[in-house]
Parts: structure tokens; sequence; C-alpha cells
């Protein structure tokens, strides 16, 4: 073994005895924790710890020292331990984690025999407390220097001593930049403020947050929360200064989308409580007619008087069942649902038959009304003459309530253009009522808006018509919009694209499907004397008001309370029948469950016998559904003489 004293530098007084192996060893067992001897192999032959000593290792001789070393650390010892087999190396140094969880620095030298090695011994410091120090400070340091904050560190007199990556990022200036400048970072009045109360109170001791903008060095300022707190010495005394600032641009953003949302909310909720109390109104008042008047119609003695009492019942019905639809329309519409359905129309006869029902309040109000529809437009046309109409009656109705007696109202239709299977037509109504401002017609077309409380106090309505003929006039491919001035009139326009058949076609099929309507205003002008219907209706007044309304007819029903007695009664005398009327709710069995079982019957009968659903349920798909049940056709409740009658004709080919 070479004697250790060859490694060492001795100085010492003359006279003085040289230095003692043994004080060595004890002074190096005072500093370091544990002394190891390994053999040639690196398993641990001997070890000494302090008794006091924090470093766990124990247990450890007879293995491998590699083996006592955590799994991380393993090559770094490996290359350290070969290094001294070579004997390049007069000792290694270094750090490592043991499987006890401790770092040690560990210091090997090498023992060679005869030039062959043969172990070594070495020293362990515990440096666990340190290691883990350091480790914190490094990632304390990695958070300052790669968080997107801003950190400075100064003095109290703002002499930068730090300044991370974030902060010349935050502010637009090149690293090493010396124009960074605190004070060049904030307006004069905040700059005021951080040299006044904030230094006031990092020095009481506080940290000091505010809330202010910071100017980037193109000029352009952002939002930002400002922090400043003090760092001290031992003593206490303030030796630096840190201001920590974060951008807080997208949080601004987002609670300006927040107050927003919840601003839109607001306006909503009002503008839905604003509508139910106007929906209330509306309904109430027509209500109020129906309610009162029959009072008054059951209590009058004469004959004149009652007459008077239906006749306003009658108006006030039919204005109820308009704001009903309105609202279920619109209902349709927040749920996105309002759908077109296509059918063949003569135009000409749609724009009379919305006349006729205008035309008795056009003559009420003694209005001019005139009407011009261009000869080009094709006699008959492919859509939805059902919604279409629904538009030319709410702008029409519209006119004839916003216009003054003696006024006058033009209806104008007029093609735009035309291709080979589509036309592009514009339709107008002309007032010359109260007029709108251009303010208010911004809104008109959404829902639930009117042009002013004042004119819903005064004319009433729900403000939904034009929203939807709005969403219908969308749905057919146009547009809708005002020209008005205040005292001057309104002209409502909108634009609507319908498709058409090939020209070869129209004058043939104008003939042939579309014959002019012959009104026929009372049931007595019919004879179904010789024909049974089977009606199937759960409510009684429902079947009052059928038996009613068609006994002029002389035609035969037989009424029964549900679908299983409706199949019952079908099947006990199929022949009688000629046609069913079959309510959809129905206790028991309902409408759509009877058709079902009746055209499942295996004979003819049961299939061809007409199933006519009559029923409140009115929206497309409920016709739908109707029809999938194996239904011919649908009728909706309110009942209107005139389509009970049209569908007794059709259906049972009645002598006129
Ligand atoms: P309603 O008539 O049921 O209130 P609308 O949506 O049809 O609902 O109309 C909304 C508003 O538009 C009306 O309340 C009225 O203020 C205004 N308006 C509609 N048509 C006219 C018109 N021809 N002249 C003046 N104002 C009109």
């Amino acid at each position: 073994m070479e004697d250790i004293r060859d490694k060492i530098i001795e100085e010492r007084s003359p006279g003085e005895d040289s230095m003692d192996l043994l004080w060595m060893t004890s002074f190096w067992e005072v500093f370091t924790d544990c002394t190891i001897e390994l053999d040639s192999q690196f398993v641990i032959t001997h070890l000494r710890r302090k008794v006091d000593s924090s470093s766990v290792l124990e247990g450890i001789v007879g293995r491998f020292f590699l083996d006592i070393i955590a799994e991380g650390d393993k090559s770094l010892v490996l290359e350290n331990l070969e290094l001294l087999k070579t004997g390049d190396a007069p000792y290694v140094r270094f750090p490592a984690l043991s499987e006890f969880d401790r770092y040690h620095r560990w210091t090997l030298v090498p023992i060679f025999h005869a030039n062959e090695f043969s172990g070594c011994q070495g020293v362990a410091i515990d440096i666990t407390e340190q290691t883990l120090k350091e480790i914190t400070l490094n990632w304390q340091r990695a958070v300052i220097e790669e968080g997107s904050d801003f950190v400075v560190i100064s003095d109290i007199n703002e002499n930068l001593l730090y300044v991370n990556p974030g902060a010349y990022q935050m502010s637009g200036y090149e690293s090493e930049s010396n124009s960074f400048q605190l004070a060049s970072l904030f307006t004069p009045e905040h700059l005021r403020l951080v040299r006044t109360e904030g230094i006031k109170a990092v020095i009481k001791n506080d940290i000091w947050v505010t809330r202010g903008e910071l100017i980037k060095k193109d000029g352009t300022s952002i939002p930002v929360d400002q922090t400043l707190f003090s760092i001290k010495d031992e003593k206490g005394e303030i030796i630096l200064v840190a201001t920590v600032i974060r951008d807080i641009t997208s949080f601004i953003e987002h609670e300006a989308r927040l107050e927003e949302a919840r601003s839109a909310a607001e306006a909503a909720n009002v503008a839905k409580s604003e509508f139910l109390s106007r929906m209330s109104h509306e309904m109430r008042t027509p209500m109020n007619a129906i309610i009162g008047m029959t009072n008054i119609g059951l209590t009058s003695p004469t004959v004149e008087k009652k007459d008077y009492a239906f006749g306003k019942i009658d108006a006030a019905s039919k204005h109820l069942l308009g704001v009903i639809n309105d609202v279920l329309d619109m209902a349709k519409i927040e749920a996105n649902r309002l759908e077109l359905s296509l059918a063949r129309f003569n135009f000409e006869q749609l724009l009379k038959r919305v006349v006729d029902v205008i035309n008795y309040r056009v003559e009420e109000r003694s209005q001019q009304f005139t009407l011009g529809i261009d000869k080009a437009i094709p006699r008959i046309l492919i859509g939805d003459d059902q919604r279409l109409t629904q538009v030319i009656t709410n702008l029409l109705s519209n006119a004839v309530k916003f216009t003054p007696e003696e006024g006058s109202i033009h209806l104008e239709a007029r093609l735009l253009s035309e291709e080979d299977d589509k036309c592009f037509l514009e339709i107008s109504v002309t007032d010359t009522g109260i007029g709108i401002t251009r303010e208010q017609s911004a809104r008109l077309f959404h829902s639930f808006e009117q042009a002013d409380a004042a004119t819903s106090r005064k004319y009433g309505g729900t403000g939904l018509g034009l929203a939807i003929s709005k969403r219908i006039v969308e749905l057919m491919g146009g547009d809708i919009w005002i020209e008005s001035e205040p005292g001057q009139g309104s002209k409502f326009i909108f634009t609507a694209m319908l498709s058409k058949i090939p020209d070869s076609l129209n004058g043939e099929l104008s003939k042939e499907h579309f014959p002019e309507e012959t009104v026929r205003s009372s049931a007595e002008a019919y004879d179904f004397s010789q024909f049974t219907i089977l009606l199937a209706e759960d409510v009684e007044i429902n079947c009052e008001i059928v038996l009613a309304l068609l006994e002029p007819t002389k035609i035969n029903t037989v009424c029964v309370d549900n679908g299983l007695q409706a199949i019952t009664a079908f099947e006990k005398n199929p022949s009688k029948f000629d046609m069913i009327f079959m309510d959809v709710q129905m206790p028991e069995l309902d409408g759509y469950e009877a058709t079902r079982y009746i055209r499942s019957l295996p004979y003819p009968k049961a299939q061809q016998i007409p199933i006519i659903a009559m029923t409140a349920n009115v929206f497309r798909e409920d016709i739908e559904k109707c029809l999938a049940a194996g239904m011919n056709g649908h009728i909706g409740k309110p009942l209107v003489l005139n389509e009970l009658l049209a569908v007794l004709e059709q259906n049972l080919r009645a002598d006129k």
C-alpha cells in the first residue's frame, strides 16, 4: 500500500514533529460521514460510520458499491469506478444519490499492489441538505426565468439588478438593452403612485398590489397587475425591491365577454318578461271579449242581440287563434324547426283569397285598397302557399292596423327574374299610415320587438308577426325590408324564390288542377244524406261542434269516445261507414294505434276507407305522423267549416 503521506505536501516549522497519520484519520472522521473500503470487485468490505451521522448508509458491507447507488446515478458512478481501475486518476470525487434517498459526495482513492488494482478507500460526506436546497433554488430560478410574468429585482432607487426574460418579452425591449428602465414603462401618474404609496407599503413590510397599464417599447400599452415586495437582509434592512407584473389582457377580455353575456342575458330576460306581459294582455283581451259576449248572448232576450254577441265572439276567437298560432310559430323558429312544405298553387287565386280575408276590415275602416299583379308571373307556382299567405296577410293586416280611416293600401306583386324552373318574386304592401323612424325599423324584424312601447299600447299586437315573416321569407330564399318615414306611410317589401312548372305544362295544369274556386259559405249547399261517418272523439263538446257544423249536410254520424270503440264499431259493420274522422289524443287507444289496427284488418274496406285525423296537433311533423299511421289526411282544430266541407267533398265525392 502506498503511503498517503507521499501525496501530501507538508510544510512545518523546523524542529516540529511530522504529522501523524492517526491524527489525520481522526480529523477526516470529524468532517466526513463515513469511511469505506472496497475490494478490487468494488464489493464493500469495510465501513465506519459516525454514530450521530444523519447518513443512513447501513447494512451495506458485503454488497456491490454500485448496488447501493440510486438508479439514475449508476452510470455516472460506474464511469468513476472505471477510472480508478486504470490508475489514471489519483482519486475520483462525485456526488450520488443512494438507495437510502440521501445524497453523498464520495471521494475514492485507488489502491494498487504490485501494479495490480486491489481496491479503494474513501470517504462520503452527506450533502443531502445542500443538494435539496440547490434543487429548490434551481426550479425557483426556472420558474422566474421561464415564466411569462415580468420579474425585476432592483434596489430601492430603481437600479436594476435582475430582469427576467419574461420582462423583456412583455415590454418588447431587447434583453441587454440599456433603454430598459422601470420608469419608462409606466405613465407619470402611475409611476408617482409606485414611488409614493408602493414604496411606502414595501418599507412597511407590506406587499403592494395595483392594477395599471404597462407601456411597451412600441408605445402600445397592455393592462397589468403589478406587485411590489421587499427582500431584506438578516438584519431586516431592505436591500432589494422585487417588481412582478402580470399581463391581464386575456383576463380583462374574458371579464368583458362575461359582462357582455350577462347584460345580453339580462336584456333577453327583460324582453321575455315584457313579451309575457304583452302576450298575457293579447290573450286576455279576446278572452275577455269571448267570455263577456257569451254572457251577454246568453242573457239577451232578442235574437238581434244574441247575433251581435256571436259576431263579436267569432271575431275575438279568430284573433285569439291568430295570437296562439304566432306564439307557436315563434316557438318553432326558436327551436329551429320551422320548415316549408311544398305544393302547387295558383298564385293569383292565393292573392285574391288573402284580399278576401282582409277586405272586410278595409271596408270597416273606409280605406282604399288596390292590387297590382304582374302578368308575367306564372299562374302556377310550387312553394309553401300557406306560409306565403301568412306573410302577405301579416303585412296587409299591419297596414290596415297602422293606417288611419280613409287611408289607402296597395298590394303589388312583381316578377323580378325568371329561370327555367324558378322565379324570383317581389311582393310589396304600401300604406299611407303612421310610418316608422329609421331607428325603429331596424328592430322590427327581431322577435318580440315593436316600434315603441307607445305603439304597442295603442295598437296592441305581439310583435311576432314580422319576425315570423322574416324567417319564412328567408326559408324561401328571399329577404324582407321596409321603406318608411314617420307620418309618410310605409312600404314593406319582400322577395321570395318559388319553383315553377315547365312552361309547356303551365296552361294545361292551371285549368285541370286549379279550377276557380266556388266559395260555398254554407253547409246547406251540400247533401251528404247517403253517407255515414264514424267520429272518434273523446271530448264531448268537440263532437257536438262537428255534429252541429255538419247537420245541414244531412250526413249520418256515429260518435265514439276512443280508439278502441272506433275499432269495435268499425269491425261490427264495416260496410256501414264511408269515412272516419279520428281524433289523435284519446284515452284507452289513441288515433294512431286505432288507425294502424284498422289498416291491418284482412278485408279491402279496412284499407280503403278514408281516415282523416281531426286534431289540434297541427305541426308538419304531426301531420306526417298521422299519414305514417295510415291516415289519408288531416284537419286541424279549431275546425273551419269550409275545410271540413272540402274534406268531405273530396273523400265522399258527393252530389253537389
Ligand atoms: P304586431 O303587429 O303584432 O305588434 P309585427 O311584428 O307584425 O307585430 O309588427 C311589429 C311592429 O312593427 C308593430 O308593432 C309596429 O310598431 C310596426 N309596424 C308594422 N307594420 C307597420 C306599418 N304598416 N306601419 C307602421 N308601423 C308598422
